[in-house]
């Protein structure tokens, strides 16, 4: 069994949560937050209407509708304590491109949050072809006082995939930001999506060699799945093509995870969508239910993090 510093209670991967109670020692939940940024590829600097799968509204917690900030984390903050026991916040500037715009924006939301001294970090949510030099500067100066984390929306390393999502960036661009982000020390996030009709299995599972290769502290990954409202839903309704069964995502997913080196730490292996807004895959599973699972899989085929490397 390979070394994972962050695996514990019989789990075979690296996994957020023990890394988070490693750091700070108390319940440490993520708080998604609306800030109110837009993004390159909704308002025509890069393109139009957004990647195919992306509905924002999807992913916003209940609270968010508060527009102000500082009732968005109050009330996020009640919400977490109740649901998780959670005692401090990485607020996460989850939804849009939170690093487009002048960076005196993101200075003043970041100096907003920062204010509540329940919040120990704080985690932005970006593309790889919005990286100003000024915000990571600015994000490198704060990383000595708070926690830092920065999430790169990778998708794939594959262009034709890029291109059917309507990205509007390439490999090349995520690349390029992956290096230069070599020079900062807070810590990179990538987000991954699994399932592609552009890609065959072999394809998503070859993509852990160059995930290996990338300086980054975690990975997150996504099933496709088709999000009402997103501009994928009216030409999967035309034209349906496949996706993942769940006993075949946890097949694909585990032996994924075999393959990634063991300094990564996954903070997400599955989407997860409300039922509302959920057309397809329906699996019908807990998050609880489908982490279990995988642990079972992952104990069934004896396989590691890093085992198969
Ligand atoms: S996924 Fe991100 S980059 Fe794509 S349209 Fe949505 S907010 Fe913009």
């Amino acid at each position: 069994m390979p070394s994972l510093p962050y695996a514990r209670n019989g789990f075979r991967y690296n996994h957020y949560k023990f890394y988070l109670d490693n750091m700070f020692h108390t319940r440490v939940q993520r708080l998604s937050v609306e800030t109110g940024f837009t993004c390159p590829n909704r308002d025509g600097t890069k393109g139009w209407g957004g990647c195919i799968y992306c509905n924002n509204n999807s992913f916003m917690p209940p609270y968010t509708v508060r527009v102000d900030l500082r009732n968005q984390i109050r009330a996020g903050k009640q919400y977490l304590k109740e649901r998780f026991n959670a005692e401090k916040f990485i607020v996460y500037f989850q939804s849009y491109t939170n690093t487009y715009g002048p960076v005196s924006v993101l200075k003043d939301k970041i100096r907003v949050v920062l204010e509540d001294k329940d919040v120990v970090g704080i985690s932005v949510s970006t593309r790889p072809d919005c990286l100003q030099r000024n915000v990571l500067d600015f994000l490198q100066d704060i990383s000595r006082d708070t926690y830092v984390n920065l999430e790169i929306g990778v998708e794939s390393v594959y262009d034709k995939t890029l291109l059917w999502m309507n990205r509007c960036h390439t490999v090349a661009d995520t690349v390029h930001a992956l290096s230069v982000l070599e020079e900062y020390a807070f810590d990179v996030t990538a987000h991954v999506i699994l399932g592609s009709p552009t890609e065959t299995r072999e394809e998503m599972l070859a993509m852990t060699r160059e995930i290996n290769r990338w300086n980054i502290r975690f990975l997150k990954l996504h099933h496709l799945q088709i999000i009402r409202g997103a501009r994928l839903e009216k030409e999967y309704i035309k034209h349906p093509f496949h996706l993942f069964e769940y006993r075949e995502y946890l097949e694909l997913v585990t032996e994924f995870i075999s393959r990634i080196n063991t300094k990564i730490i996954f903070q997400r292996l599955f989407a997860e969508s409300p039922g509302s807004f959920l057309l397809a895959p329906v699996w019908e599973k807990r998050t609880t239910e489908i982490i279990m699972d995988i642990q079972k899989t992952m104990r069934d085929m004896d396989l590691w993090q890093g085992g198969k490397l």
